[in-house]
């Protein structure tokens, strides 16, 4: 055990080397001061976006060290992180959750479902794209995006 734990020392935190801070920031963000809390929601996702998220999120892309943060409810939140298209049963889901932001709320629509529907597009289940059933200040391509576009993204909204 000891053994580890001088390894752990020893080797430190791995992380991908920080890229250059974005240039551009989403205007409504401006006031969240860097650091921005988000709620996520499945709006209906195959889950690739997920898997890609939770490597965003974790310790060798580290979006945290940017100041995002995921956190359990949407009244805690500053953003949502949206993925999947939007289907018939998660609409009001999705409706009710962005009213429980509070001002000013950002979304985030994650992977070309949320975008613009992508593979499902016409699918009988679907509404369609985030963007039908609430407002979105940004979009961040892939399908799903890979985890270096999901950070990039977030940064957007941070700023740093
Ligand atoms: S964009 Fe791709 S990975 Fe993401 S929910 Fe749609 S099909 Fe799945």
């Amino acid at each position: 055990m000891l053994g580890l734990w001088r390894k752990i020392r020893r080797t430190g935190r791995i992380a991908e080397p920080a890229p250059p801070a974005p240039g551009d920031r989403v205007e409504a963000a401006a006031g969240l001061g860097g650091s921005v809390q988000i709620r996520h929601v499945d709006a209906g996702s195959c889950n690739g976006c997920e898997v890609e998220i939770g490597s965003a999120f974790g310790p060798v892309h580290d979006a945290e060290r940017y100041g995002a943060r995921l956190v359990a409810s949407p009244r805690h939140a500053d953003a949502l992180l949206v993925t999947g298209v939007v289907t018939r049963n998660m609409a009001e889901p999705l409706r009710r959750t962005f009213e429980a932001v509070p001002a000013p709320k950002l979304v985030v629509a994650v992977g070309d479902c949320a975008r613009d529907c992508g593979v499902f597009a016409g699918a009988y289940g679907v509404v369609g794209p985030v963007s039908d059933v609430v407002p979105v200040d940004l979009e961040i391509a892939g399908c799903p995006p890979r985890p270096e576009a999901i950070v990039e993204g977030l940064r957007k909204l941070t700023g740093r």
